[in-house]
């Protein structure tokens, strides 16, 4: 299993979340619960370079544990981007994280799965010095994902180099993070996981927080049907990440 956290703030997703105010959010604690539960794991963080420029003290302690990769510079959705300006701010992100971690950022996670599948974009992770994309959700939502099922990681070439995808597995469905994971009983989970065993599981700080998340960001948020999409797990991430990773 691989093991990898979004790292970004909670008002950076991509959910339609009306905010009423910025959560003022501790990420150093979920993230360190992170750093200790992935011990002795393959992990990798894919931070945001706008976290990264405001956290840069967490960033640096993750980077002696884990793998830092990039997750952009913004949280924008890739397809409504402009093509120069994601490729700006990909070079921006790298050049954030290897200057704070002083070590080489390969990987590339798109924030919310939404790089396109084109050739032209691994072409510029090539041509930036990337080795690996982990952006291919293989099921179609609203907001992102693919159509094509790919179960292994597989091989984009480009006139720069290659580039390794290592796509999101999927059972029935898609298992092994975010929204699909909190919504999933755990003996169900358990089972995916224990079937494909190479699966890149992905979770986000603000999902670690140990408290009853629905409640939790009211004080933040109006409600509407994303706020559940977003918050709905009833405070049991952690606990689920604790079973399958030592299951
Ligand atoms: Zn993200």
């Amino acid at each position: 299993m691989w093991i990898t956290m979004d790292v970004e703030e909670a008002q950076d997703m991509n959910f339609n979340i009306k905010w009423k105010k910025t959560p003022d959010i501790d990420y150093k604690e979920p993230i360190e619960w992170f750093i200790k539960h992935s011990k002795n794991k393959t992990a990798t963080a894919f931070v945001l370079g706008s976290f990264a420029k405001k956290h840069p003290e967490i960033v640096k302690e993750l980077s002696k544990h884990v793998e830092i990769a990039s997750h952009g510079y913004f949280h924008k959705l890739v397809y409504t981007q402009n093509f120069k300006d994601w490729e700006y701010e990909l070079l921006k992100s790298k050049e954030i994280l290897e200057e704070l971690t002083q070590k080489e950022v390969i990987g590339y996670r798109s924030p919310s799965w939404s790089m396109p599948f084109e050739k032209r974009y691994y072409e510029a992770l090539a041509k930036g010095g990337f080795k690996y994309s982990s952006s291919y959700f293989p099921m179609k939502n609203y907001l992102y994902g693919n159509e094509i099922n790919k179960k292994k990681p597989f091989i984009v070439s480009t006139k720069y180099g290659d580039i390794q995808e290592r796509p999101i597995p999927k059972d029935i469905i898609p298992f092994s993070g975010g929204f699909y994971m909190r919504v999933l009983p755990l003996f169900l989970l358990k089972h995916f996981f224990k079937k494909h065993k190479d699966a890149v599981m992905y979770i986000h700080p603000y999902e670690l927080i140990d408290k009853n998340l629905l409640r939790y960001f009211l004080k933040y948020a109006h409600i509407n049907l994303d706020y559940f999409l977003a918050f709905f797990h009833l405070g049991s991430t952690r606990k689920k990440i604790k079973e399958i990773v030592n299951g």
